[in-house]
Protein backbone atom coordinates (compact mmCIF):
# COMPACT_ATOMS: atom_id res chain seq x y z
CA UNK A 1 0.00 0.00 0.00
CA UNK A 2 1.18 3.35 -0.49
CA UNK A 3 2.81 5.15 1.92
CA UNK A 4 2.77 8.67 0.54
CA UNK A 5 0.11 9.55 3.17
CA UNK A 6 -0.13 9.73 6.82
CA UNK A 7 -2.59 7.00 6.71
CA UNK A 8 -4.19 4.37 4.21
CA UNK A 9 -7.99 5.37 6.43
CA UNK A 10 -9.10 7.79 8.36
CA UNK A 11 -12.04 7.30 10.09
CA UNK A 12 -13.83 9.60 11.86
CA UNK A 13 -16.09 8.45 14.69
CA UNK A 14 -15.11 5.58 17.09
CA UNK A 15 -18.88 3.87 17.36
CA UNK A 16 -20.37 0.97 15.84
CA UNK A 17 -19.71 1.16 12.50
CA UNK A 18 -16.25 3.22 12.66
CA UNK A 19 -14.92 0.89 14.90
CA UNK A 20 -15.75 -1.81 12.67
CA UNK A 21 -14.61 -0.95 9.67
CA UNK A 22 -11.38 0.37 11.01
CA UNK A 23 -10.40 -3.17 12.81
CA UNK A 24 -11.65 -5.10 9.36
CA UNK A 25 -9.63 -2.93 7.33
CA UNK A 26 -6.42 -3.36 9.88
CA UNK A 27 -7.09 -6.43 9.37
CA UNK A 28 -6.08 -6.63 6.00
CA UNK A 29 -2.93 -4.51 6.71
CA UNK A 30 -4.36 -1.35 5.97
CA UNK A 31 -2.89 1.35 8.00
CA UNK A 32 -5.60 3.21 10.66
CA UNK A 33 -6.44 6.07 12.50
CA UNK A 34 -9.65 6.68 13.82
CA UNK A 35 -10.60 9.89 15.42
CA UNK A 36 -12.97 10.05 18.87
CA UNK A 37 -13.87 13.61 20.41
CA UNK A 38 -16.03 11.73 23.11
CA UNK A 39 -16.07 8.25 24.42
CA UNK A 40 -14.46 5.50 22.12
CA UNK A 41 -18.19 3.10 21.92
CA UNK A 42 -20.07 5.84 20.41
CA UNK A 43 -23.95 5.54 20.69
CA UNK A 44 -24.99 2.15 21.18
CA UNK A 45 -21.93 1.53 23.87
CA UNK A 46 -22.58 4.51 25.83
CA UNK A 47 -25.99 6.06 25.32
CA UNK A 48 -27.90 3.52 23.60
CA UNK A 49 -29.00 -0.07 23.21
CA UNK A 50 -26.48 -1.18 25.98
CA UNK A 51 -26.99 1.09 28.82
CA UNK A 52 -31.13 1.07 27.77
CA UNK A 53 -30.98 -2.89 28.12
CA UNK A 54 -28.86 -2.65 31.22
CA UNK A 55 -31.30 -0.47 32.79
CA UNK A 56 -34.60 -3.01 31.49
CA UNK A 57 -33.23 -6.33 33.44
CA UNK A 58 -32.93 -4.03 36.35
CA UNK A 59 -36.55 -2.45 35.69
CA UNK A 60 -37.87 -6.22 35.08
CA UNK A 61 -37.47 -7.67 38.70
CA UNK A 62 -40.50 -5.63 39.69
CA UNK A 63 -42.29 -8.45 38.02
CA UNK A 64 -40.35 -11.21 38.74
CA UNK A 65 -40.71 -10.56 42.60
CA UNK A 66 -44.46 -9.69 41.72
CA UNK A 67 -44.71 -13.38 40.29
CA UNK A 68 -42.31 -15.24 42.12
CA UNK A 69 -45.24 -15.60 44.93
CA UNK A 70 -47.71 -17.39 42.37
CA UNK A 71 -44.96 -20.01 42.85
CA UNK A 72 -44.28 -20.56 45.96
CA UNK A 73 -41.89 -17.87 47.18
CA UNK A 74 -42.99 -15.34 49.94
CA UNK A 75 -42.01 -11.85 49.17
CA UNK A 76 -44.88 -10.44 50.43
CA UNK A 77 -43.04 -7.15 48.64
CA UNK A 78 -40.37 -5.80 46.08
CA UNK A 79 -37.57 -5.18 47.92
CA UNK A 80 -36.42 -1.77 47.94
CA UNK A 81 -34.84 -0.07 44.86
CA UNK A 82 -31.96 2.02 44.65
CA UNK A 83 -31.17 4.13 41.96
CA UNK A 84 -27.91 5.41 41.92
CA UNK A 85 -26.41 2.00 43.01
CA UNK A 86 -27.58 0.70 39.51
CA UNK A 87 -26.80 3.89 37.79
CA UNK A 88 -23.07 3.04 39.51
CA UNK A 89 -23.11 -0.36 37.97
CA UNK A 90 -23.99 0.55 34.87
CA UNK A 91 -22.00 3.20 34.55
CA UNK A 92 -19.17 0.81 35.38
CA UNK A 93 -20.09 -1.65 33.21
CA UNK A 94 -19.82 0.77 30.41
CA UNK A 95 -16.81 2.36 31.68
CA UNK A 96 -15.26 -1.79 31.32
CA UNK A 97 -16.65 -1.57 27.93
CA UNK A 98 -15.24 1.26 26.70
CA UNK A 99 -11.71 0.30 28.09
CA UNK A 100 -12.09 -3.06 26.20
CA UNK A 101 -13.05 -1.04 22.86
CA UNK A 102 -9.64 0.49 22.83
CA UNK A 103 -7.84 -2.06 24.05
CA UNK A 104 -9.46 -3.97 20.42
CA UNK A 105 -8.40 -1.21 18.22
CA UNK A 106 -5.28 -1.22 20.16
CA UNK A 107 -4.76 -5.09 18.91
CA UNK A 108 -6.15 -4.71 15.71
CA UNK A 109 -3.34 -2.08 15.13
CA UNK A 110 -5.27 0.88 14.70
CA UNK A 111 -4.41 4.36 15.83
CA UNK A 112 -6.80 6.11 18.11
CA UNK A 113 -6.26 9.52 17.85
CA UNK A 114 -8.68 11.07 20.67
CA UNK A 115 -9.77 14.62 18.76
CA UNK A 116 -12.31 16.15 17.18
CA UNK A 117 -11.73 16.02 13.50
CA UNK A 118 -12.56 18.14 10.33
CA UNK A 119 -12.52 17.63 6.67
CA UNK A 120 -9.79 19.80 5.32
CA UNK A 121 -10.07 18.53 1.64
CA UNK A 122 -11.05 14.39 0.00
CA UNK A 123 -7.48 12.87 1.95
CA UNK A 124 -6.55 15.65 4.14
CA UNK A 125 -8.38 15.89 8.05
CA UNK A 126 -7.71 18.53 10.57
CA UNK A 127 -7.42 17.74 14.66
CA UNK A 128 -5.93 19.39 17.43
CA UNK A 129 -4.20 21.99 15.57
CA UNK A 130 -2.55 19.01 12.95
CA UNK A 131 -3.20 18.15 9.78
CA UNK A 132 -3.75 14.22 9.16
CA UNK A 133 -3.44 12.69 5.51
CA UNK A 134 -4.58 9.44 4.03
CA UNK A 135 -5.83 7.55 0.48
CA UNK A 136 -9.30 7.22 2.01
CA UNK A 137 -11.59 8.79 4.79
CA UNK A 138 -14.91 6.86 6.17
CA UNK A 139 -17.44 9.49 8.24
CA UNK A 140 -19.24 7.48 11.13
CA UNK A 141 -20.23 10.10 13.44
CA UNK A 142 -23.61 8.59 14.02
CA UNK A 143 -26.57 10.93 15.25
CA UNK A 144 -27.71 12.61 18.53
CA UNK A 145 -30.91 13.07 19.69
CA UNK A 146 -33.49 16.09 18.10
CA UNK A 147 -35.04 18.31 20.63
CA UNK A 148 -38.42 19.81 20.13
CA UNK A 149 -38.04 23.14 18.59
CA UNK A 150 -40.82 24.44 21.41
CA UNK A 151 -40.54 26.74 24.23
CA UNK A 152 -39.71 25.49 27.09
CA UNK A 153 -37.71 22.52 25.81
CA UNK A 154 -34.33 23.17 27.31
CA UNK A 155 -36.75 21.87 30.61
CA UNK A 156 -36.65 18.35 29.19
CA UNK A 157 -33.77 15.80 29.43
CA UNK A 158 -32.87 13.63 25.97
CA UNK A 159 -32.41 10.28 26.40
CA UNK A 160 -28.35 10.42 26.52
CA UNK A 161 -29.61 12.74 29.51
CA UNK A 162 -31.89 10.17 31.36
CA UNK A 163 -29.31 7.79 30.99
CA UNK A 164 -27.27 9.67 33.51
CA UNK A 165 -30.06 11.15 35.69
CA UNK A 166 -29.01 11.47 39.55
CA UNK A 167 -32.50 10.42 40.54
CA UNK A 168 -35.75 8.56 39.65
CA UNK A 169 -38.46 11.29 39.02
CA UNK A 170 -41.36 9.92 40.79
CA UNK A 171 -43.70 10.91 37.54
CA UNK A 172 -42.00 10.94 33.96
CA UNK A 173 -43.48 12.41 31.01
CA UNK A 174 -42.41 11.10 27.91
CA UNK A 175 -42.99 13.41 24.57
CA UNK A 176 -42.68 10.92 21.34
CA UNK A 177 -43.77 7.33 20.61
CA UNK A 178 -40.81 5.69 18.90
CA UNK A 179 -38.62 3.42 20.11
CA UNK A 180 -36.60 5.74 22.38
CA UNK A 181 -40.10 6.93 24.42
CA UNK A 182 -41.67 3.60 24.97
CA UNK A 183 -38.59 1.56 25.66
CA UNK A 184 -37.45 4.62 28.42
CA UNK A 185 -41.33 4.97 29.73
CA UNK A 186 -41.15 1.34 30.27
CA UNK A 187 -37.75 1.03 32.39
CA UNK A 188 -39.15 3.98 34.30
CA UNK A 189 -42.72 2.80 35.24
CA UNK A 190 -40.61 -0.83 36.08
CA UNK A 191 -38.68 1.08 38.49
CA UNK A 192 -42.29 2.82 39.86
CA UNK A 193 -42.75 6.08 38.47
CA UNK A 194 -45.99 7.25 37.02
CA UNK A 195 -45.31 7.68 33.42
CA UNK A 196 -47.58 9.61 30.61
CA UNK A 197 -46.71 9.38 27.31
CA UNK A 198 -47.72 12.14 24.33
CA UNK A 199 -47.60 11.47 21.00
CA UNK A 200 -48.96 13.72 18.16
CA UNK A 201 -50.71 10.71 16.17
CA UNK A 202 -53.40 7.88 17.35
CA UNK A 203 -50.44 4.93 18.19
CA UNK A 204 -47.13 4.43 19.53
CA UNK A 205 -44.37 2.56 17.13
CA UNK A 206 -45.43 4.11 13.66
CA UNK A 207 -44.12 1.95 10.83
CA UNK A 208 -44.56 -1.36 12.96
CA UNK A 209 -47.40 -3.80 12.83
CA UNK A 210 -50.72 -2.14 13.45
CA UNK A 211 -51.74 -5.08 15.37
CA UNK A 212 -48.34 -5.21 17.73
CA UNK A 213 -48.71 -1.20 18.04
CA UNK A 214 -52.14 -1.57 19.24
CA UNK A 215 -51.28 -4.82 21.31
CA UNK A 216 -48.36 -3.12 23.36
CA UNK A 217 -50.37 -0.44 23.75
CA UNK A 218 -52.69 -2.77 26.01
CA UNK A 219 -49.85 -3.96 28.00
CA UNK A 220 -48.24 -0.93 28.47
CA UNK A 221 -51.70 0.82 29.51
CA UNK A 222 -52.18 -1.97 31.74
CA UNK A 223 -48.92 -1.59 33.77
CA UNK A 224 -49.79 1.82 33.97
CA UNK A 225 -48.64 3.94 31.32
CA UNK A 226 -50.62 6.39 30.23
CA UNK A 227 -50.75 7.23 26.80
CA UNK A 228 -52.26 10.48 25.40
CA UNK A 229 -53.07 10.44 21.71
CA UNK A 230 -52.90 13.61 18.76
CA UNK A 231 -51.17 15.74 21.65
CA UNK A 232 -49.24 17.72 19.69
CA UNK A 233 -46.68 19.70 22.16
CA UNK A 234 -46.99 23.49 22.00
CA UNK A 235 -44.59 24.83 25.11
CA UNK A 236 -42.77 23.16 28.14
CA UNK A 237 -43.19 24.95 31.70
CA UNK A 238 -42.27 24.97 34.89
CA UNK A 239 -45.01 24.78 37.52
CA UNK A 240 -45.55 24.47 41.29
CA UNK A 241 -45.89 20.81 41.35
CA UNK A 242 -42.18 20.60 38.87
CA UNK A 243 -43.55 20.91 34.77
CA UNK A 244 -46.26 21.12 32.51
CA UNK A 245 -46.08 20.58 28.87
CA UNK A 246 -49.21 22.35 27.03
CA UNK A 247 -50.44 20.72 23.59
CA UNK A 248 -51.63 23.09 20.82
CA UNK A 249 -55.15 21.94 21.78
CA UNK A 250 -54.81 23.41 25.18
CA UNK A 251 -54.41 20.16 26.97
CA UNK A 252 -51.72 19.83 29.70
CA UNK A 253 -49.70 16.76 31.26
CA UNK A 254 -47.78 17.50 34.31
CA UNK A 255 -44.68 15.92 35.84
CA UNK A 256 -41.32 15.74 37.38
CA UNK A 257 -39.32 15.15 34.73
CA UNK A 258 -39.92 14.89 30.85
CA UNK A 259 -37.75 13.04 28.36
CA UNK A 260 -37.93 14.18 24.74
CA UNK A 261 -38.08 11.46 22.46
CA UNK A 262 -39.14 12.58 18.93
CA UNK A 263 -36.25 10.71 16.94
CA UNK A 264 -32.40 11.76 16.06
CA UNK A 265 -30.82 13.28 13.43
CA UNK A 266 -27.40 13.00 12.29
CA UNK A 267 -24.35 14.13 12.74
CA UNK A 268 -22.79 15.80 10.26
CA UNK A 269 -22.27 19.37 10.82
CA UNK A 270 -19.08 20.90 12.01
CA UNK A 271 -16.94 18.32 9.88
CA UNK A 272 -16.56 20.86 7.20
CA UNK A 273 -18.17 18.54 4.58
CA UNK A 274 -19.86 21.17 2.87
CA UNK A 275 -16.54 23.05 2.00
CA UNK A 276 -15.15 19.91 0.97
CA UNK A 277 -17.79 18.64 -1.73
CA UNK A 278 -19.63 15.95 0.18
CA UNK A 279 -23.48 16.50 0.03
CA UNK A 280 -25.79 16.00 2.33
CA UNK A 281 -29.13 16.19 2.52
CA UNK A 282 -32.30 17.82 4.52
CA UNK A 283 -31.84 16.10 7.59
CA UNK A 284 -28.06 16.37 7.50
CA UNK A 285 -27.66 12.80 6.58
CA UNK A 286 -24.54 12.41 3.90
CA UNK A 287 -25.89 10.69 0.87
CA UNK A 288 -23.79 7.80 -0.13
CA UNK A 289 -24.45 5.64 -2.90
CA UNK A 290 -24.69 1.41 -2.61
CA UNK A 291 -21.01 1.28 -2.00
CA UNK A 292 -20.99 3.67 0.99
CA UNK A 293 -19.36 6.36 -1.52
CA UNK A 294 -20.04 10.13 -0.79
CA UNK A 295 -20.08 12.63 -3.28
CA UNK A 296 -16.77 13.35 -3.09
CA UNK A 297 -14.18 10.16 -4.11
CA UNK A 298 -12.33 8.43 -1.60
CA UNK A 299 -14.68 9.92 0.71
CA UNK A 300 -16.62 7.14 2.55
CA UNK A 301 -19.98 7.18 5.09
CA UNK A 302 -21.27 4.65 7.07
CA UNK A 303 -24.14 4.03 10.49
CA UNK A 304 -26.42 6.45 11.79
CA UNK A 305 -24.87 10.23 9.48
CA UNK A 306 -26.53 8.57 6.81
CA UNK A 307 -29.75 7.83 8.06
CA UNK A 308 -30.42 4.49 6.28
CA UNK A 309 -31.43 1.83 8.83
CA UNK A 310 -30.15 3.09 11.97
CA UNK A 311 -29.40 0.16 13.93
CA UNK A 312 -26.17 -0.54 15.30
CA UNK A 313 -25.86 -4.40 13.41
CA UNK A 314 -26.36 -2.07 10.21
CA UNK A 315 -23.68 0.27 11.03
CA UNK A 316 -21.75 -2.97 11.48
CA UNK A 317 -22.45 -4.54 8.61
CA UNK A 318 -21.90 -1.13 6.30
CA UNK A 319 -18.57 -0.88 7.88
CA UNK A 320 -17.07 -4.39 7.61
CA UNK A 321 -18.82 -4.17 4.00
CA UNK A 322 -16.52 -1.63 2.86
CA UNK A 323 -13.29 -2.70 4.79
CA UNK A 324 -13.82 -5.53 2.77
CA UNK A 325 -14.38 -3.52 -0.53
CA UNK A 326 -11.63 -1.56 -0.12
CA UNK A 327 -8.89 -3.59 1.57
CA UNK A 328 -9.76 -7.52 0.91
CA UNK A 329 -10.54 -7.26 -3.00
CA UNK A 330 -14.14 -8.67 -2.18
CA UNK A 331 -16.43 -6.48 -3.01
CA UNK A 332 -19.39 -6.21 -0.60
CA UNK A 333 -22.91 -4.94 -0.50
CA UNK A 334 -24.86 -4.79 2.59
CA UNK A 335 -28.35 -7.18 2.72
CA UNK A 336 -30.75 -4.95 3.70
CA UNK A 337 -33.09 -7.50 3.48
CA UNK A 338 -35.05 -9.11 6.52
CA UNK A 339 -33.42 -7.01 9.16
CA UNK A 340 -34.59 -7.75 12.75
CA UNK A 341 -35.61 -5.28 14.95
CA UNK A 342 -36.63 -5.27 18.24
CA UNK A 343 -38.38 -2.89 21.10
CA UNK A 344 -37.04 -3.71 24.55
CA UNK A 345 -40.47 -2.69 25.84
CA UNK A 346 -41.52 -4.97 28.95
CA UNK A 347 -43.33 -7.00 26.89
CA UNK A 348 -41.08 -6.29 24.43
CA UNK A 349 -41.76 -6.74 20.61
CA UNK A 350 -39.24 -8.86 18.17
CA UNK A 351 -40.19 -8.12 14.23
CA UNK A 352 -38.37 -9.23 10.94
CA UNK A 353 -40.12 -8.45 6.94
CA UNK A 354 -42.72 -6.60 6.45
CA UNK A 355 -45.30 -5.65 8.14
CA UNK A 356 -49.53 -6.17 6.91
CA UNK A 357 -49.26 -2.25 6.25
CA UNK A 358 -46.58 -2.56 4.31
CA UNK A 359 -47.22 -5.97 2.18
CA UNK A 360 -50.44 -4.35 0.98
CA UNK A 361 -48.69 -1.10 -0.10
CA UNK A 362 -46.34 -3.31 -2.13
CA UNK A 363 -49.18 -5.07 -3.66
CA UNK A 364 -49.09 -8.73 -2.37
CA UNK A 365 -52.03 -10.57 -1.51
CA UNK A 366 -51.19 -11.55 1.89
CA UNK A 367 -52.58 -14.27 4.34
CA UNK A 368 -52.50 -13.50 7.73
CA UNK A 369 -52.13 -15.95 10.83
CA UNK A 370 -52.27 -14.58 14.18
CA UNK A 371 -52.94 -16.04 17.32
CA UNK A 372 -52.79 -14.35 20.52
CA UNK A 373 -52.27 -16.01 24.58
CA UNK A 374 -51.25 -16.06 27.81
CA UNK A 375 -47.64 -17.08 28.60
CA UNK A 376 -47.65 -20.31 30.31
CA UNK A 377 -45.68 -18.45 33.34
CA UNK A 378 -48.41 -16.41 33.84
CA UNK A 379 -50.82 -19.36 34.65
CA UNK A 380 -49.07 -19.77 37.90
CA UNK A 381 -47.92 -15.86 38.35
CA UNK A 382 -51.89 -14.85 37.89
CA UNK A 383 -50.02 -11.61 35.64
CA UNK A 384 -52.51 -10.36 33.09
CA UNK A 385 -50.03 -10.30 29.65
CA UNK A 386 -51.17 -11.79 26.30
CA UNK A 387 -48.40 -12.83 23.92
CA UNK A 388 -49.30 -11.65 20.39
CA UNK A 389 -47.97 -13.47 17.04
CA UNK A 390 -48.71 -12.52 13.71
CA UNK A 391 -47.42 -14.08 10.34
CA UNK A 392 -47.73 -12.30 6.75
CA UNK A 393 -47.62 -14.75 3.85
CA UNK A 394 -47.45 -14.26 0.08
CA UNK A 395 -50.31 -16.12 -0.76
CA UNK A 396 -48.83 -16.34 -4.73
CA UNK A 397 -46.16 -17.86 -3.78
CA UNK A 398 -46.43 -19.07 -0.18
CA UNK A 399 -43.27 -17.18 1.00
CA UNK A 400 -43.06 -15.69 4.70
CA UNK A 401 -43.65 -12.11 4.44
CA UNK A 402 -43.13 -11.46 8.07
CA UNK A 403 -42.46 -12.54 11.40
CA UNK A 404 -43.99 -10.30 14.47
CA UNK A 405 -44.27 -11.14 17.82
CA UNK A 406 -45.62 -8.91 21.43
CA UNK A 407 -44.24 -10.52 23.76
CA UNK A 408 -40.71 -11.19 26.24
CA UNK A 409 -39.59 -13.55 24.32
CA UNK A 410 -40.34 -12.18 20.93
CA UNK A 411 -36.52 -10.48 20.24
CA UNK A 412 -34.62 -13.68 20.76
CA UNK A 413 -37.14 -15.73 18.94
CA UNK A 414 -37.15 -13.37 16.21
CA UNK A 415 -33.56 -13.52 15.47
CA UNK A 416 -33.71 -17.22 13.62
CA UNK A 417 -36.99 -16.55 11.82
CA UNK A 418 -34.74 -13.75 9.87
CA UNK A 419 -32.33 -16.41 9.01
CA UNK A 420 -35.61 -18.18 7.65
CA UNK A 421 -37.02 -15.62 5.88
CA UNK A 422 -33.49 -14.74 3.95
CA UNK A 423 -33.62 -18.36 2.77
CA UNK A 424 -37.04 -17.73 1.17
CA UNK A 425 -39.00 -19.67 3.64
CA UNK A 426 -42.76 -20.76 2.97
CA UNK A 427 -45.59 -21.22 5.47
CA UNK A 428 -44.93 -25.33 4.45
CA UNK A 429 -41.28 -24.86 5.65
CA UNK A 430 -43.04 -23.01 8.60
CA UNK A 431 -45.23 -26.32 9.11
CA UNK A 432 -42.82 -29.15 8.69
CA UNK A 433 -41.01 -27.82 11.55
CA UNK A 434 -41.65 -29.85 14.47
CA UNK A 435 -42.50 -27.29 17.53
CA UNK A 436 -40.33 -26.67 20.40
CA UNK A 437 -42.59 -27.75 23.45
CA UNK A 438 -43.39 -25.89 25.70
CA UNK A 439 -42.66 -22.85 23.85
CA UNK A 440 -44.11 -19.32 23.13
CA UNK A 441 -41.91 -20.36 19.44
CA UNK A 442 -43.38 -22.86 19.14
CA UNK A 443 -46.52 -20.60 18.40
CA UNK A 444 -44.85 -19.92 15.15
CA UNK A 445 -44.70 -23.38 13.40
CA UNK A 446 -48.30 -24.40 14.64
CA UNK A 447 -50.69 -21.43 13.20
CA UNK A 448 -53.43 -23.52 11.02
CA UNK A 449 -56.38 -20.74 10.57
CA UNK A 450 -55.92 -18.25 8.22
CA UNK A 451 -57.65 -14.83 9.62
P1 LIG B 1 -38.31 7.41 16.20
O1 LIG B 1 -38.15 8.01 14.86
O2 LIG B 1 -38.43 5.96 16.34
O3 LIG B 1 -39.57 8.07 16.92
C1 LIG B 1 -39.74 9.45 17.00
C2 LIG B 1 -41.03 9.76 17.71
O4 LIG B 1 -41.13 11.17 17.90
C3 LIG B 1 -42.26 9.34 16.93
O5 LIG B 1 -43.24 8.90 17.81
C4 LIG B 1 -42.68 10.65 16.24
O6 LIG B 1 -44.04 10.75 15.98
C5 LIG B 1 -42.32 11.65 17.31
N1 LIG B 1 -42.09 12.97 16.74
C6 LIG B 1 -41.19 13.32 15.79
N2 LIG B 1 -41.27 14.64 15.53
C7 LIG B 1 -42.26 15.13 16.30
C8 LIG B 1 -42.83 16.42 16.47
N3 LIG B 1 -42.39 17.45 15.77
N4 LIG B 1 -43.84 16.55 17.35
C9 LIG B 1 -44.29 15.50 18.06
N5 LIG B 1 -43.79 14.26 17.95
C10 LIG B 1 -42.78 14.08 17.08
O7 LIG B 1 -37.09 7.99 17.03
P2 LIG B 1 -36.37 7.52 18.36
O8 LIG B 1 -35.71 8.75 18.87
O9 LIG B 1 -37.30 6.79 19.26
O10 LIG B 1 -35.29 6.51 17.84
C11 LIG B 1 -34.37 6.90 16.83
C12 LIG B 1 -33.87 5.68 16.08
O11 LIG B 1 -32.96 4.99 16.92
C13 LIG B 1 -34.93 4.66 15.73
O12 LIG B 1 -35.60 4.95 14.54
C14 LIG B 1 -34.12 3.41 15.65
O13 LIG B 1 -33.58 3.30 14.35
C15 LIG B 1 -33.03 3.62 16.66
N6 LIG B 1 -33.31 2.90 17.91
C16 LIG B 1 -33.41 1.54 17.91
C17 LIG B 1 -33.68 0.85 19.07
C18 LIG B 1 -33.80 -0.63 19.04
O14 LIG B 1 -33.40 -1.26 18.05
N7 LIG B 1 -34.37 -1.26 20.06
C19 LIG B 1 -33.87 1.53 20.34
C20 LIG B 1 -33.77 2.95 20.23
C21 LIG B 1 -33.50 3.59 19.06
P3 LIG B 1 -44.71 10.15 14.65
O15 LIG B 1 -44.80 8.69 14.88
O16 LIG B 1 -46.03 10.83 14.60
O17 LIG B 1 -43.80 10.53 13.53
Amino acid sequence: MATDTDFDLITIGAGSGGVAGSRRAASYGARVAIFENSRVGGTCVIRGCVPKKLLMYGAQFRDAFEDSRGFGWAADAAPGFDWPALLARKNAEIDRLNGLYKTMLGTAGVTLIEQRARLVDGQTVEAGGRRYTAKTILIATGGRPTMLPIPGIKLAMSSDDLLEMPELPKRLLVIGGGYIAVEFASICRGFGAKVEIVIRGQHILNGFDDDIRIALEAELTRRGITIHNGFVPASLETCASGLRLTARDGRTVEADKALCATGRHPNSSGLGLEAVGVQTDEQGAIRVDDWSRTSLPGVYAVGDVTNRVNLTPVAISEGRALAETLYNNTPTQVNYANIPTAVFTNPAIGTVGLTEQQARAQGFEVDIYRTGFRPMKHTLSGREERVLIKLLVDRATERVLGCHMLGNDGPEIVQGLAIALNCGATKRDFDRTIGLHPSAAEEFVTLREKL
